[in-house]
């Protein structure tokens, strides 16, 4: 067991034994005092403001704001206040799964489970209070996350992918092919991914999940860099098939997000009333334009070669081809002004997690420090709106420091506005991380 492990483990105990603590008490109320605030939104900081948390939001933003006899101080010395970061695209229980466990569509899900709790913690005190998951089954972690039991991070999530025969969720062996429609594999018996074909399958499943307590449905229209039979230039489901999925989700009030990298599959996809892209990394200026019209949205992670250890050469050689067009899906983005997401996909090595914060980092190569914060705090909570009453955190805005938003906060040592590269460090650099008002880390005190 490593020292990380061991601190992990104290931290959690500690947690625990205050968390029961805290059963007993009424409302608790942190003032953070003299912090410079970025509301998420504004290049501008707040410089040298107090701000009251009562319970889970933000209660007050002002200048020498008095303390009760209950409240926690907590002295920010003039640092930087930002919102809790946000990932929309983080699979709970793909991330620290390892590919031997997943792939090979085997290993039990209370193992999936365990190491996707301890994840859920280590995302969270990377300053991760919220993410959209587009895949995989982290219902259950949700519920004990959201009721206080376990620490952890706010989480949207998809359930299961879904994709056709063939597609990117196919995690069938070649040998059980033609496959039998009656029968289900473990993982999809277990809702951590889904096949469907044909309109009639296809909105049987949809409305399955959406019962299951998906906040936004996840499909696949395009091949996929970690699946076995789909490459890259591949189209998956028919137009009448996406247009199902989209009409299902709209009657429940949601929208539909899609993994999907080339031009046509883009642009298909949108075309079907798809409203959220996942990586893209093809995209045309045309497509991009018309995305921008629709106020669809663009979520690509920058990711490059050295990040992901392939064994499998297919795989390996699919990867290639995605990362050199990274560099230059971005400025094209940028520049047309399509809705941007922040979202970083990693999966299957606990060790790599940490990636997270680095892909942060990296996206400014393309963005000021400024835009960067922005889009993985107020711009990702803005496409998490588009849950609409499926969303699943309806007390106030998340991603932004405002009065009435979720108390979601990180008291960074220094100034990210200034030097991005403290978000790519929070071990050291995030003194005070925050969610719903509960303090998990204070390395002030
Ligand atoms: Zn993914």
């Amino acid at each position: 067991m490593n020292r990380i492990t061991i601190k992990f483990k104290v931290f959690l105990i500690l947690f625990i034994c205050g968390l029961m603590a805290f059963g007993q008490e009424e409302q608790t109320s942190t003032l953070i005092r003299n912090a410079n605030v970025f509301d998420g939104v504004n290049e501008k900081l707040q410089q040298g403001v107090d701000v009251r948390i009562e319970g889970h939001l933000i209660k007050e933003i002002g200048k020498n704001l008095s303390a009760g006899s209950q409240t926690t101080v907590i002295d920010a010395g003039g640092k930087t206040l930002i919102p809790g970061l946000i990932d929309v695209h983080w699979h709970t229980t793909y991330a620290y799964t390892p590919a031997t466990v997943l792939l090979a569509n085997q290993g039990d899900m209370p193992e999936v489970a365990i190491r996707s709790m301890t994840g859920a913690l280590e995302t969270l005190l990377r300053g991760f209070t919220t993410v959209r998951d587009p895949g995989g089954n982290p219902f259950a972690i949700k519920k004990l996350i959201d009721a206080g039991e376990y620490p952890g991070h706010r989480i949207l999530p998809s359930g299961p992918f879904m994709s056709p025969t063939t597609g990117h969720a196919d995690h069938y062996g070649i040998l059980e092919t033609p496959r039998d429609k009656r029968t289900m594999n473990y993982w999809e018996k277990n809702m951590m991914s889904m096949t469907s074909d044909g309109v009639a399958e296809v909105r049987l499943r949809t409305r399955d999940i959406l019962k299951y307590g998906a906040t936004q449905i996840k499909i696949t229209t395009g091949g996929g860099v970690s699946s076995e039979f789909d490459p890259l230039d591949v189209s998956e489901y028919s137009v009448d098939e996406i247009k199902a999925v989209v009409e299902e989700a709209t009657n429940y009030n949601t929208y539909v997000l899609s993994h999907v990298m080339t031009d046509r599959g883009v642009r298909t996809s949108v075309e079907a009333g798809v409203m959220c892209i996942e990586h893209g990394f093809f995209a045309s200026e045309e497509t991009l334009k018309l995305m921008k019209e629709k106020g669809a949205w663009l979520s690509p992670q920058p990711m490059k070669e050295e990040d992901m250890n392939w064994t499998n050469p297919v795989s390996a050689a699919k990867y290639k081809q995605v990362v050199d067009a990274v560099d230059q899906l971005y400025p094209k983005a940028k520049k047309i002004g399509v809705n941007i997401a922040f979202g970083t996909d990693q999966l299957m090595d606990a060790s790599k997690a940490k990636q997270q914060s680095e892909y942060l980092v990296r996206l400014g190569e393309w963005f000021t420090p400024y835009e960067v914060l922005k889009i993985a705090t107020s711009e990702n909570a803005r496409l998490l709106e588009m849950s609409g009453p499926r969303h699943p955190y309806q007390d106030g805005p998340l991603g932004v420091v405002k009065e009435g938003a979720y108390a979601d906060m990180i008291l960074v040592d220094g100034n990210p506005l200034e030097n991005l590269e403290l978000v790519g460090d929070p071990e050291k650099t995030f003194v005070v991380i925050m969610k719903d008002g509960k303090i998990y880390k204070n390395t002030l005190e």
